[in-house]
Parts: C-alpha cells; sequence; structure tokens
C-alpha cells in the first residue's frame, strides 16, 4: 500500500532554500544541486482556502478545504484538509497519503492529505 510514501522536498545545497521537488533550480538562487530532505514531526496549518468551485477531477465534492501546512524542518507543502471545519490557522495537522479522486480519466489520484490531530 502507500502508507511508506514520503513527503520529500529539495533543499538547495548553496543557499538552503527548501522548495516543491518538481522544481529544477532554486527560486531564490538558481542553483540546481539538491539535498532531498524528507518531512519531519508535526506540521500546522499557514494558510488555506475554501473552493466552492472544486476543479472537475473532484466533482464528487460540492467544496474541499486547500491549505499550506509548513512542518518542523521547514518543508511547507500545499494538500487538501480532510476537514473543512474549525480550521485556524496555526493548528497541527498530520499528513495521511490516500486517494484524493479519480482523474478524468477514472485513474485513481493519491496524495497527501492533512487532517487535524487538536
Ligand atoms: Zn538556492
Amino acid at each position: 500500500m502507500n502508507s511508506g510514501e514520503k513527503l520529500i522536498a529539495k533543499k538547495c545545497k548553496k543557499c538552503g532554500f527548501i522548495q516543491h521537488k518538481d522544481h529544477i533550480r532554486c527560486l531564490k538562487c538558481k542553483n540546481d544541486t539538491f539535498d532531498m530532505i524528507e518531512a519531519q514531526g508535526g506540521c500546522k496549518l499557514i494558510t488555506y482556502t475554501i473552493l466552492n468551485v472544486p476543479p472537475l477531477e473532484f466533482r464528487d465534492k460540492p467544496s474541499y478545504a486547500l491549505g499550506v501546512v509548513q512542518f518542523e524542518n521547514g518543508i511547507k507543502a500545499l494538500g487538501q484538509i480532510e476537514s473543512q471545519k474549525n480550521l485556524k490557522v496555526g493548528m497541527k495537522l498530520a499528513p495521511v497519503y490516500k486517494k484524493i479522486c479519480n482523474n478524468l480519466d477514472g485513474k485513481e489520484i493519491n496524495d497527501f492529505v492533512f487532517k487535524s490531530i487538536e
């Protein structure tokens, strides 16, 4: 199963900036060598929004919450938040790797979802 999935980010070897693993060059200094680092510790909610008109992939949901979280070692991640109720900036969340939707071809899409642990 997917329980062993890790949330990975790139840390610039030159300036230490942490960014999403899909970026090829450092967003700050344009360097292209990185250390891969793993999210560690708990995470907290930095910002969020409620999408009332979700993308087509999420057609089975009337709305959902999308947030940015930050882990104790600095990694930030964007993802769905499991609940839309009682969300507040600074609350503690935990990542769960699970199916988030079926894409438009009917394929199952898995990603990290964040759930409240408070
Ligand atoms: Zn850099």
